[in-house]
């Protein structure tokens, strides 16, 4: 599913076919899940191929590595020209970039020893959750950010997203909305979220959540829009029923929310503001500038 016989990955200072390619079984990330890695999109652009804020991702990956202990050499020029060739051993465009750094055999549980780089791709058009999702509060909270450094991104982090994306699963809803340990919202399993009320958009404030560069890239977007932003802490029930409410991620771009809790967003998606963040992303990823497509976007809250 992820590869064949012909893919090739870059490991370790060589390009290898994926098929071929092998790891310790006592290696300390296996083990541990500790480990660090990164989602990253490129695009079939008119201007070629081209992948989307790969300095912001990379950049991210060297500080996760740098939290954690693990040994990082890498630079993030070095990392993009790595991606690119990647992408063009495969002949990918659009595509999902998957780098991952991982620990060498050390059962002890003292800082990583020596570290190995993958970088994965696979071909990828649309986004992993697609349509209007229903969402449910989660049993399940955030790591604490006393126990983690939850800015980083981390293997083992995602033990508590699979349990809360289950867990929302097996209940019949399509992903989960995960509070932090004060019962705030914080994100979904492996998304952040937004909410819209009287034409503002609100999200969690950083602190229990993945410092999201799409997250980064909707406050950018907002400044430019005149779409007023707050980042502030609040609880499920002030989301609850708001006008219309978002994912967004590198994966999932921007995905409209239906319901919370089966209590539905009231709005008709098309006339919300986040429609309107949701149109602008869509032209940032195929390298448009703003001032290119902000004539197309409408808005219908602000005038
Ligand atoms: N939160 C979590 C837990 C995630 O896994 C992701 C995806 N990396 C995000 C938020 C969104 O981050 P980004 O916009 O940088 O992809």
């Amino acid at each position: 599913m992820y590869y064949n016989s012909d893919t090739v990955i870059y490991y370790n200072g060589k390009f290898v076919k994926a098929a071929e390619a092998t790891t310790d079984l006592y290696g300390q990330s296996l083990h541990y899940g500790y480990a660090v890695f990164e989602g990253i999109k490129s695009y079939k652009t008119e201007g070629g191929t081209k992948i989307f804020k790969a300095k912001e991702h990379y950049d991210r990956l060297r500080r996760s590595a740098e939290l954690m202990h693990i040994p990082f050499n890498y630079t993030t020029e070095e990392l993009t020209a790595l991606t690119y060739e990647v992408l063009e051993r495969n002949g990918f465009s659009d595509a999902y970039i998957r780098p991952l750094v991982f620990c060498s055999p050390n059962m002890s549980l003292s800082k990583g020893r020596e570290s190995y780089l993958t970088i994965e791709a696979w071909e990828w058009s649309k986004g992993y959750l697609s349509g209007k999702l229903r969402i449910m509060t989660s049993g399940f909270e955030r790591p604490n950010p006393k126990a983690f450094k939850i800015e980083a991104k981390v293997s083992g982090h995602y033990v508590n997203s699979i349990l809360a994306c289950q867990e929302a699963k097996d209940k019949g809803f399509d992903e989960a909305l995960v509070l932090d340990a004060n019962g705030n919202v914080a994100e979904s399993s492996g998304a952040n979220v937004f909410f819209e009320k009287d034409g503002t958009l609100y999200t969690p404030a950083l602190g229990s959540i993945l410092p999201g560069i799409t997250r980064a890239t909707v406050i950018d977007m907002c400044a430019e829009l005149d779409i007023p932003v707050v980042e502030k802490f609040f609880t499920p029930d002030e989301m609850r029923g708001a006008d219309a409410a978002f994912f967004c991620g590198t994966a999932a771009e921007i995905v409209p929310l239906e319901s919370l809790d089966n209590v539905p967003f009231i709005k008709d998606w098309d006339s919300s503001v986040c429609a309107i963040i949701q149109k602008g992303y869509s032209n940032l990823v195929l390298g448009k500038t703003l001032e290119e497509f902000k004539g197309s976007l409408q808005f219908s809250v602000n005038s």
